[in-house]
């Protein structure tokens, strides 16, 4: 097995005794050392395995972080099956829709996520999925599932992973990412970081998105260090949990580590054993940048995407002064190009699209072949980023194509949030941007033209998306409008909502 999930049975073989998780919770906290961690996901694919999960099956996890998570992908990755991580904020429908497309045979779901067997998203979509509920039903399997080794033979270009990812149109899409391309991130991580064997990372962004799982707890596995599962993140139990387990190595949002900047406890809060402060996913404000600094904390900041594993570009601490606002230089084994419309590399200083390649790059999209060649051009994938590069060679990014909003680390595409308020019996036509906020960065707002004898309140409106759409999508404003701008060919003209409703208050 050349897929990573062989890595706990490697990892057995040369640091068995050496904790891989430590999984925090509100009582205290459980370890598991790579012999644990290798027993457990050997175990879980023989319970796989025995439910009918065969190589190339799709196997889904809904929970948050926890143990459970990565026993599914190594299982899964033993058996030759690709791992499909929920995200545990979606509204059911979402869910639902997730499940159907991935095709997944089996769900390992926690009860703290939309209930237990009975009713969970499974139970209404369709009966062909197999539900194993995280709690004393997963361990009565682990304990009663053979430990012989599983030797099913995986290459380094079968598909490991589908993650889910919004886009400008339609629903989510899911990017396959090889054994290899994991392997290729991890290996870009560990030599851009320089990170070390005893490494104990703080892991309290969600591992289904891709930099909690990538930029952080994969690359720690790897070299054998020790990660500390926490099921969601707090600015006062990080505080703790960095003194505790003398952490080393963190990966946040800009909205995390300026919650900590705010926290009354960040002048005397002990963080002295930090090696790495890793930040991306968003632009990082420079205001935040010079207050870690000003306790000699430097961010280690990256750019990247889902589809890319995700590391592209990265700063390493080295320039992040005098390289402030930059997103820094691609990593190791990764190639960046900013290009024009003709797709050739722009001169210095001028804007392009962010194109990038290398074996980290996903191969394409779950069951889409026209919209994976798409974004592809010449074997570069196309970020839909706008950035800059200055003489150095270094990246800003400065735009977004893509009409996307971040908020909290979380990314929204306000087509989806559109679909959902035409939905409303009330809203002729709508439009969703993204405004300032000082604490998620970004919120979404709504503007609509409703119905001449429109019945609904605004608050009636926003309220029929709940359940719909995960909380972080729902606009938390609304402004209705006598109008929206539109070309003469009828397109709405997103720039021009922006400058009308974007700065008021509402
Ligand atoms: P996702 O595919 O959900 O991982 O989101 C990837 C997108 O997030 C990128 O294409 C960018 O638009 C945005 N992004 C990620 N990192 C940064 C960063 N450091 N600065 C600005 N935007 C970023
Ligand atoms: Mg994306």
């Amino acid at each position: 097995n050349e897929g990573i999930g062989s890595w706990p049975a490697r990892r057995a073989r040369k640091t068995p005794h050496r904790t891989a998780l430590i999984h925090q919770r509100t009582d205290g906290h459980r370890s598991f050392s790579y012999a644990d961690l290798h027993d457990r996901s050997t175990r879980l694919a023989h319970v796989l395995h025995a439910r009918g999960v065969r190589r190339g099956d799709r196997v889904a996890h809904l929970g948050p972080n926890h143990p459970s998570f990565l026993e599914t992908l190594f299982a899964s990755g033993l058996l030759g099956a690709v791992f499909v991580p929920l995200n545990t904020r979606l509204a059911m429908p979402e869910i639902a829709y997730q499940l159907a497309d991935s095709g997944a045979r089996i769900l390992i779901h926690h009860p703290s996520v939309h209930g237990t067997t009975d009713n969970a998203p499974g139970t209404t979509l369709t009966t062909a999925l197999d539900l194993l509920e995280v709690g004393p039903d997963y361990e009565a399997a682990l304990a009663a599932a053979p430990a012989a080794t599983i030797d099913e033979p995986v290459s380094p270009d079968d598909v490991c992973i589908i993650m889910y990812t919004s886009g400008t149109t339609g629903r989510p899409k899911g990017a396959m990412l090889t054994h290899a391309n994991l392997v290729w991130n991890a290996v870009n991580v560990l030599i851009d970081q320089d990170l070390a064997a005893d490494e104990r990372a703080l892991v309290s962004a969600p591992l289904f998105h891709t930099a909690g799982l990538n930029m952080l707890t994969l690359p720690v596995l790897l070299k054998g260090g020790t990660c500390v599962l926490v099921e969601s993140f707090d600015p006062d139990s990080t505080f703790d949990l960095v003194e505790e387990h003398r952490i080393t190595f963190m990966f946040g949002v800009p909205t995390m580590y300026d919650l900590m900047a705010r926290h009354p406890r960040w002048p005397t809060a002990d963080l002295s054993t930090m090696r790495h402060l890793s930040c991306g996913g968003a632009p990082v404000p420079t205001g935040l940048i010079e207050t870690y600094q000003r306790r000699g904390l430097t961010f280690q900041q990256g750019y990247g995407m889902t589809e890319a594993a995700p590391g592209t570009l990265f700063l390493a601490a080295e320039h992040s002064v005098a390289k402030a606002g930059t997103a820094g230089v691609p990593h190791f084994f990764s190639d960046v190009a900013v290009v024009g419309p003709d797709g050739e590399p722009v001169p210095v200083g001028e804007l392009g699209e962010v194109q990038v390649r290398g074996p980290h790059v996903m191969p394409g999209y779950w069951g889409l072949p026209a919209e994976s060649a798409e974004a592809f051009r010449d074997g570069w994938f196309r970020t839909g980023d706008m950035a800059r590069v200055d003489a150095d060679g270094f990246v800003s990014i400065v735009d977004r194509l893509k009409d996307m909003i971040i908020s909290g680390g979380e990314n929204i595409y306000p087509a989806e949030v559109e679909d959902a308020l035409l939905a409303h019996p009330d809203v002729v036509e709508c439009a969703v941007i993204g405004v300032g906020d000082a604490r998620w960065g970004e919120v979404p707002r709504a503007v609509v033209v409703v119905r001449d004898d429109a019945k609904a309140e605004p608050e009636e409106i926003l309220a029929s998306l709940t359940g719909r759409l995960a909380k972080y999508k729902i606009p938390k404003s609304l402004v209705v409008a006598a109008e929206l701008p539109r070309t003469a060919s009828g397109k709405l003209v997103k720039p021009r909502v922006r400058a009308l409703y974007g700065t008021q208050d509402s």
